[in-house]
């Protein structure tokens, strides 16, 4: 690269936070950074807005303002906190925004980086699954250019350079299958969380890890493909592959497959992100093909794994049912993490959620928040943690 772009980070003390400025500091030169956001991990926001030189920190827990104010303190680095700051933040807008907040609690805020017309780096495929259609079209309206981060389709994004949607004979994403993909139906009923947040070959946040031990990581991704390659549902596929080595595949009318290989470390995609359309170096070892030796794929079960077919049933039924899905979702996650119900209830609860609430077509992000507010609230009631 070759001039010093602007970066803001929203979801700064996350998993993809880290990777996304893992980058930056090895490349200080062609980058400086605006905005840096976090939830509630006030000394780690604060360590990073210093190492970095952020212009401004923003905490979404208002009631920790004033303790990143007194870490901050003396720095020149502007703090905020609240929701709404979160929003002001991403409305200042960057060269590059990283959404990486985890959740639909992303979804405003990228929204309002957005508007602002640059590129969107996504990770936050929850807020692209609850709001699809609202915010592709915000995405047309203003100009932006949305790079998805998440590895499959930053994978699918790169076998399409150069190629024109309607030759797509099959887009298939590819999936580890989790830590329980060979685990019977009853041992399932027993997973616990700290099992479930240990991934055999990523390092991820305890939500996107729960959701890929479930399978409802692919299915927000299959629908998050829907909305970012629009080749039809019916070319959509997922193949379990255990070593995740390939990261997802295009095959074409003339039978040529192109697929994305790499390493199990989001730097990758998210370089490929930062850099685009050219590239820059990462740290990651290179793919030594020879010492993994094989690699297999399998069908994926949806028996054990119902959250594929749910995510598909909800794509295909369109407008606020993929928003309902996430947020019974998101609900079910935090209520297994928190011990209040069992691994397998948390698919039987979105599908029970998905089964009571089919709400109209949201047309604006208001209407996509509200359809939210009601899934959740539903789902909540459902858990037992209303
Ligand atoms: P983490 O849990 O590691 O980090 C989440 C980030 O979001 C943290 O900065 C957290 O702040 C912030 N945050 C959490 N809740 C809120 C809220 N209510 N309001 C504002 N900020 C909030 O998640 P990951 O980095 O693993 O994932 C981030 C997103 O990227 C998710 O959508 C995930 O699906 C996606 N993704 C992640 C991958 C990975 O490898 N980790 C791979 C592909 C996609 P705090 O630290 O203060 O709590």
């Amino acid at each position: 690269m070759t001039t010093m772009r602007t970066i803001s980070v929203l979801g700064a003390t996350g998993s993809i936070g880290a990777s996304t400025l893992d980058l930056v500091r090895r490349n200080p030169a062609d980058w400086r950074v605006a905005a840096l956001t976090a939830n509630g991990n006030v000394a780690e926001l604060a360590r990073l807005a210093v190492e970095f030189s952020a212009e401004l920190a923003v905490v979404a827990d208002e009631a920790r303002l004033p303790e990143l104010r007194d870490a901050l303190a003396g720095t020149g680095i502007e703090t905020a906190g609240g929701a709404a700051a979160l929003v002001e933040a991403a409305a200042r807008g960057a060269d590059v925004t990283v959404a990486a907040i985890v959740g639909c609690a992303g979804l405003a805020p990228t929204m309002a980086a957005i508007e602002q017309g640059g590129v969107i780096a996504l990770a936050n495929k929850e807020a692209l699954v609850s709001a699809g259609e609202v915010m592709t079209a915000a995405v047309e309206r203003h100009g932006a250019t949305l790079l998805p981060i998440d590895s499959e389709h930053n994978a699918i994004f790169q076998c399409l350079q150069g190629n024109s949607l309607d030759h797509v004979r099959w887009i298939t994403l590819t999936a580890s299958g989790g830590p329980f993909r060979d685990w019977s139906l009853d041992r399932l009923t027993l997973a616990t969380p700290a099992q479930a947040i240990k991934h055999p070959n990523w390092d991820m946040g305890a939500k996107i890890s729960v959701d890929s031990a479930t399978m409802f990581n692919k299915g927000l991704e299959l629908i998050e493909a829907h909305y970012l390659f629009p080749v039809g549902l019916d070319k959509l596929r997922i193949i379990v592959h255990p070593q995740s080595v390939v990261h997802s595949m295009v095959e074409y009318r003339d039978g040529s497959t192109l697929a994305q290989l790499g390493p199990s470390d989001m730097r990758v995609p998210i370089a490929s992100a930062l850099a685009w359309p050219e590239r820059m170096d990462t740290p990651c070892a290179p793919l030594d093909l020879a010492e993994i030796g094989e690699l297999t794929f399998r069908k994926p079960d949806e028996v054990r794994f119902p959250a594929t077919r749910l995510a598909r049933e909800a794509a295909e039924a369109g407008g606020g049912i993929p928003a309902v899905l996430n947020a019974a979702n998101e609900v079910a996650v935090a209520a297994f993490l928190g011990g209040q119900i069992p691994f397998t209830r948390i698919a039987a609860q979105v599908e029970d959620v998905l089964g009571a609430y089919a709400p109209p077509a949201p047309a604006s992000l208001s209407d996509v928040l509200a359809v939210d507010g009601e899934a959740r609230a539903r789902a909540s009631m459902l858990a037992g943690t209303a």
